[in-house]
């Protein structure tokens, strides 16, 4: 692994504005103060004797010097101090603001503990609340207003080589709807978790709001909302804002990967098929979601020893996340001979308006291939009786949908159900862990969206493995880095996923748990981005040579959050 920061002090680009204009714009070098100011440069206490000396820091410091260890220790203990998880949501907050190497360290080694923190369920009470704790900003934001000067709106960035852009529009957040510009928040933590879980370098990324206003009315009641006060753009004049955008960032940044998140179903699927072929872009609440939702049902797979092609899938939401997996099903069984038709009668959905059958009036394009001729049924016990999964997937946004009768019914079908409730945050889970092993007397396979602790039922201790993106997406963003590929292609999805499960251990298995161990996750990153990588240059979708090494490769640029030494 590189000792990376690869910085020069002229060229400190970090996601936050910092304080100091001179430094920000990498045209001055720092001086004194500066260097404390900057949260790329900044080491707090752990400037050296001599780098004090050298930079015009001594004085502006407590003497004694600490090591980067200490430091680490310092901020966790005072990190389990706070009260609540959102306080703890601002502590974090501060310090990534405040000295950006220690953030990332902190996170990296403390990854199960923090990751519920910094991503899901916490970062959605953070949009939810963003109004009120809102200290600094962070990241671009783009508005109704500014059609026309996007591209000179994105040179306000001073970040030369932006590799990895997460942009919203806020409307579709976690599973709690539309958040408007305080949706910031989700393009900023899936941007730490590039970071702290593929190593893709901090000054490459770019969170980016397009705040096209909201409709949500307590928000434009709301005295501290950040964000545009107007019902959201539709139609042309949204469309001309989303594709300026675009434009702008394949102008300036021609090798970014922009990836598209929380978007309302209407917006998403539109956007994903409009640009997946003209740019570099992915949709992660649709693709990402899909690959691990596949990675963890053939984990599953290999504790009932069942084969994919054997399986009926019932996925409870039929929206992005639930279409998505639908697709990269069929996509896989396809891989296995099956036509388009036969693979995607292995899937059925139920939405809010019961099971998605043929003769339904008014279903989306993107739900009529999994139509299927059958009678309906207006609720989902009626399609598990009639349909006798043996896979249940929630993706609906409705917590407690799986109630004991749908889980006790799923046990009564199967040996071993397959029950993953994906929806996030941990509020919104279609059933919670102990719900899925006790209705079930110990048998289901469980997962979840957001994280569940450990549960012990009969003298056997279950660990919920948690089937959220996070394995996913990071993985996928450094395999298109290495590669430079110009697109990302469904395959790539599949193969992440294949990659995924690949990861997943007896151990974990023996556990209950479909997903590695979290601690895991830059050694699965770097596998999953192998996997992406080898596809992209299969597909000849590569810019840049194929390395002998490509593994090698792979985890020589990733970055680790050491400080660099000035002196
Ligand atoms: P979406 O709005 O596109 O789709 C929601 C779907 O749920 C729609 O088909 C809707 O008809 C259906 N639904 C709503 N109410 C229902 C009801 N009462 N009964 C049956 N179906 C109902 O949203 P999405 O992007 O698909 O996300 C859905 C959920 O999945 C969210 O909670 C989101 O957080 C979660 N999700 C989790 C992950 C993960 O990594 N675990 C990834 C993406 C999405």
């Amino acid at each position: 692994m590189q000792e990376s920061k690869d910085l020069s002090p002229e060229d400190p680009v970090p996601a936050s504005i910092p304080a100091n204009p001179s430094v920000a714009d990498g045209g001055g070098t720092p001086v004194g103060v500066d260097w404390l100011r900057n949260p790329v440069l900044n080491k707090g206490t752990a400037f050296t004797a001599a780098e004090r000396d050298a930079l015009g820091l001594r004085g502006l410091l407590p003497p004694r010097v600490f090591s980067q260890e200490d430091q680490v220790d310092r901020v966790t203990l005072s990190f389990r101090r706070e009260p609540n998880a959102l306080e703890q949501y601002v502590h974090l907050m501060d310090l990534q603001d405040r000295n950006e190497t220690l953030f990332y360290r902190v996170v990296m080694e403390h990854i199960e503990e923090m990751l519920p923190i910094i991503y899901t369920p916490t970062v959605g009470r953070a949009c939810q609340e963003y109004g009120n704790i809102f200290r600094r900003p962070r990241g671009l934001y783009l508005t109704a207003e500014d059609h026309g000067r996007v591209q000179e709106i994105l040179g306000h960035w001073p970040a030369q080589d932006v590799r990895v852009i997460v942009v919203t529009d806020g409307e579709r957040i976690l599973g709690l709807g539309d958040l408007g510009a305080n949706g910031m928040r989700i393009p900023v933590g899936k941007l730490s978790l590039y970071t702290v879980c593929a190593g893709i370098e901090p000054h490459g990324c770019l969170p980016v709001t397009l705040d096209v206003g909201t409709n949500n009315e307590t928000l434009l009641r709301d005295r501290f909302y950040n964000g545009l006060r107007q019902p959201r753009l539709r139609g042309e004049a949204y469309d001309a804002i989303v594709e300026e955008f675009v434009t702008a960032v394949t102008a300036r940044w021609p090798k970014a990967l922009i990836q598209f998140e929380d978007f309302a179903s209407h917006n998403a699927f539109r956007l994903l098929e409009k640009y997946q072929s003209r740019v570099c872009t992915f949709n992660d609440d649709i693709q990402g979601t899909a690959a691990v939702a596949l990675a963890g049902v053939l984990s599953a797979l290999r504790l009932t020893r069942g084969e994919l092609k054997d399986q009926t899938i019932l996925l409870f939401g039929a929206g992005e996340a639930g279409i998505g997996i639908g697709e990269l099903v069929t996509a896989a069984l396809v891989g296995q001979g099956f036509t388009a038709e036969e693979a995607r009668r292995r899937c059925w959905f139920v939405d809010s308006k019961g099971l998605v059958v043929r003769n339904r009036e008014h279903l989306t394009r993107q739900k009529q291939p999994f139509a299927h001729e059958h009678p309906g049924a207006s609720d989902l016990f009626s399609a598990i009786q009639q349909l006798q999964p043996t896979v249940l997937i929630g993706v609906s946004g409705v917590a407690g949908a799986f109630t004991r009768a749908t889980v006790e019914s799923m046990a009564r079908i199967n040996r071993m159900p397959i029950i993953f409730a994906l929806s996030n945050p941990t509020s919104m889970a279609e059933c919670t862990a102990e719900q899925a092993y006790t209705w079930s007397g110990g048998r289901a396979i469980f997962a979840s969206g957001s994280p569940f602790p450990p549960f012990r039922y009969q003298g056997r201790t279950f660990i919920p493995g948690q089937g959220n993106n996070a394995y996913v997406f990071p993985g996928v963003g450094l395999g298109i880095l290495v590669s430079e590929s110009r697109h990302v292609t469904e395959s790539m999805f599949f193969q992440a996923a294949l990659a995924l499960a690949r990861q997943v251990e007896s151990d974990d298995l023996a556990h209950g748990r479909v997903y590695p161990c979290f601690q895991r996750i830059r050694e699965v990153s770097a596998a999953i981005a192998l996997a992406v990588a080898e596809e992209a240059y299969r597909l000849g979708l590569a810019r840049r040579p194929r390395p002998n090494d490509l593994l090698a490769e792979i985890k020589a640029s990733m970055y680790e959050p050491c400080y660099q030494s000035y002196a």
